[in-house]
């Protein structure tokens, strides 16, 4: 096929489009979110928050930085009206809204006319005045950036067709290519995203040199041509080549593009031994440095991942581009696998992170996401730009406001990342009321999932032969039936002949539980959690009566959490809290006292009823 034919065909509304791997994506026309936990979150995103980005985007000045005149915001400030511009993408692919396909074109109409002549494109750098191009590969993000604005255009081109953007963004790739080629600098950027965003180019045009520079980026790290800066040279993944790693390190978000960009250039070029090196950093950070709500990076300093089994709960970073950045890099290692371990920390991440960081108007965001606030915040003003973490409460904008548009593009996207298809037939992966439609299928899911375990699915239409529905059993779903029969956890693969009409009920078990952490995660240890179901549960000062101190606070283990009214009520015997002179004492337990009962709600909902103190790992009263 010509360029022009591959193009005309790309219409597949997938943000992630591998030619191999054991699983093929659905598209976003393809599954439909209905009514539900989730489907009120996209929509919540279509009404308010891509208003509220592109309010922000012109009141800042970062829109205009591509109109000339003075320039505006961090250097990254270009990535913010690319992530807008994939947002809209996918909001457009999932609603065919003409005023959405309107304001994306408005905005388009300025970024193409900032292009250079030879497909360059930042409003930071190389115009008169400003530093030049790639003057500052540690911290200028202009490689960055243009993973953004292909990412854009690629969203586009799969929910639309090609347009402008897309032939800017071709224009760029080319200009990379020819500058950083095998010819050009032996460089790379300070934060990875260049790197799955050209596979993703070449998947949609078939042209090998962006697939041949991927791989050239994801090859370059772990060589040291970037300067050895405060952090290491781990903060930008630069210290240890991609395929020798272990763990991942450094910048979080940095870490988990980085990690994705590898796995598309492996599966792409059938390179097993970098898909496998992934896999093991993968399995390794999750064994060892991911949070309980899914959340990665401990450390404020550098944003970065800690060490093994650092992960304190009042110093969790937990930066909401992490959690988007590892949703998708468990993505593409599902595609690639179909193992449901991918999918079983997608669904702790997005019902953890990406929930917990938008407010309920969808105009306030988390940037952190920690697991225990000490203090009380104080709520920021509605009109003012806050430093990224300053405050512990959501904030409306950030000087570095990555997160917002970030999820943006995520809730846009969501129902993409419910099931998939082979050969053989369907894979369920996230559970929430949707309908699924490709080729001869047409399933209908419904359910209350996560506040329900009970699910409902219809096969309203399937091919006459038989074939197989595959149902993720999560890793915590210990006691999960199918129509009344238990079932293993993990995959579940029922072959059969179905019948049109015929409902399956798959019922996950979703009473709370308590949860504990390996010993060597030192920083929560004589704790415990609360989950129930994917949800991670929080205890906060606001549901605590006003006699009693939040810090006393110790859960009675032996008192089976009960539900009431959407919380979790458990247990507590306050120790009795006192302020000394000397915060350390004789090794003696504390005498519990009388038995409180406090409800505990989800930790998503955190942070929704003004200023309060919070704590996910609550301590255990003491032995006696
Ligand atoms: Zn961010």
């Amino acid at each position: 096929m010509t360029i022009d034919e591959t193009l005309a065909t790309a219409v597949s509304g997938m943000p992630v489009a591998p030619t191999r791997g054991r699983l093929r994506p659905l598209g976003v026309g393809e599954v439909t979110l209905r009514p539900g936990f989730w489907q009120q979150r996209q929509d919540t995103n279509a009404a308010r928050t891509l208003d509220h980005i592109g309010h922000w985007l012109e009141k800042a000045g970062w829109l205009a930085n591509f109109d000339g005149g003075e320039r505006r915001g961090r250097e990254f400030a270009d990535t913010e009206v690319y992530k807008y511009l994939e947002a809209l993408a996918w909001e457009y692919g999932r609603t065919r809204d003409p005023e959405i396909d309107l304001r994306y074109r408005a905005v388009v109409r300025r970024v193409v006319a900032a292009q250079e002549p030879d497909g360059y494109l930042n409003t930071k750098y190389g115009r008169p005045g400003q530093a030049p191009r790639y003057s500052d590969l540690e911290w200028g993000h202009e490689l960055y950036s243009f993973g953004y604005l292909i990412q854009a255009a690629v969203a586009r081109a799969r929910t639309y067709g090609p347009d402008e953007l897309l032939d800017a963004a071709i224009r760029a790739a080319d200009h990379v290519c020819a500058e950083f080629g095998p010819q050009g600098r032996n460089a790379i950027c300070g934060h990875a995203e260049i790197e799955p965003a050209l596979v993703e180019l070449y998947r949609l045009t078939g042209v090998r040199r962006y697939l041949d520079q991927a791989r050239l980026f994801v090859e370059r790290h772990g060589h040291g041509t970037l300067a050895d800066i405060e952090f290491g040279r781990s903060y930008f993944q630069d210290d240890i080549p991609v395929r020798d790693a272990d763990v991942f390190r450094g910048h979080a978000v940095r870490a988990t593009y980085l990690a994705a960009g590898a796995v598309d250039v492996a599966v792409e070029t059938g390179d097993s031994g970098l898909l496998e090196a992934v896999t093991r950093q993968w399995r390794n950070t999750v064994a060892r440095r991911t949070y309980i709500t899914g959340g990665m990076g401990s450390r404020h300093q550098d944003e970065a991942f800690g060490d093994d089994f650092v992960l304190p709960p009042d110093r969790a970073y937990s930066e909401t581009c992490a959690g988007v950045g590892s949703v998708l890099l468990s993505w593409r290692l599902l595609l690639a696998h179909g193992d449901p371990r991918y999918a079983d920390l997608i669904e702790r991440t997005l019902f953890n992170v990406i929930a917990t960081a938008p407010g309920d108007g969808g105009d306030r965001f988390f940037y952190t996401n920690t697991l225990h606030q000490r203090t009380l915040g104080a709520e920021p003003p509605a009109d003012v730009q806050v430093p990224r973490a300053a405050s512990n409460l959501r904030a409306p904008w950030f000087d570095v406001s990555c997160c917002p548009t970030n999820l943006a593009r995520t809730f846009a996207s969501l129902a993409a990342y419910v099931a998939t298809a082979d050969d053989d037939g369907l894979q369920i992966h996230q559970y929430t009321s949707a309908t699924i439609r490709t080729g001869a299928y047409h399933l209908e899911i419904d359910t209350a999932y996560p506040d329900d375990g009970l699910i409902s699915i219809r096969i309203v239409a399937g091919p006459d032969t038989p074939w197989t529905l595959s149902l993720r059993v999560p890793a915590w779903a210990s006691g999960a039936t199918l129509d009344g029969l238990p079932l293993r956890r993990g995959l579940v693969q029922l072959r059969r002949r179905f019948t049109a009409g015929q409902v399956l009920q798959l019922r996950l078990p979703v009473q709370p539980r308590l949860v504990t952490a390996d010993d060597r995660i030192d920083a929560v240890r004589g704790t415990v959690a609360v989950e129930r179901g994917p949800v991670v549960y929080c205890l906060e000062s606001v549901d605590v009566p006003p006699h009693v101190a939040f810090d006393a606070l110790r859960l009675d283990p032996d008192a089976v959490p009960v539900e009431a009214d959407g919380t979790v009520v458990v247990t507590c015997r306050p120790t009795a809290a006192a302020d000394h002179d000397w915060p350390y004492r004789p090794a003696v337990p504390a005498g519990a006292v009388e038995a409180v009962r406090v409800p505990l709600h989800p930790y998503h909902r955190w942070a929704r009823r003004g200023p309060s103190t919070m704590r996910v790992w609550i301590p255990l009263t003491p032995e006696r």
